[in-house]
């Protein structure tokens, strides 16, 4: 997945603003197969309130995450990745993290604030990361 440096500079801006709390949003973008990963292209970063408002958890809404769903169509793209901010820990899922993420067929993506600034995108299968990429 390939994420221009304007809309990593979007993610740090608005994890930095959010932060001590998480930040979370939509990754939307195009993709050229439905199985193929390798050509798939960012092209906006969809904000969505953290609704737990939490350093060490997020939650979307069910209402926010729709109508993410209805701009995507209407604007001809797709759901590429979830990603949250990870103020004070690492750029890997947490325990929780692996736990929800239901969906085999987006990327989680991480912006840790700790020790720099790190972003990595993962594939989550059951539970477990199958894929990993490091994006800064
Ligand atoms: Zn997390």
């Amino acid at each position: 997945m390939k994420i221009p440096q304007e809309i990593i500079n979007e993610l740090i801006n608005q994890a930095q603003q959010d932060a001590p709390n998480e930040t979370c949003g939509y990754l939307l973008g195009l993709t050229s197969t439905e199985e193929e990963n390798t050509d798939i292209v960012v092209t906006e970063n969809y904000w969505m309130e953290n609704t737990d408002h939490s350093p060490e958890h997020f939650s979307f809404a069910p209402k926010d995450q729709f109508a993410a769903l209805k701009y995507a169509r209407s604007k001809g793209l797709k759901i590429l990745a979830n990603w949250h901010s990870h103020p004070a820990s690492p750029s890997r899922p947490s325990e929780e993290d692996l736990r929800l993420a239901n969906d085999p067929n987006i990327r989680y993506a991480i912006l840790s604030l700790q020790d720099g600034i790190h972003l990595n995108s993962f594939r989550i299968i059951n539970g477990e990361v199958v894929d990993k990429e490091v994006h800064l």
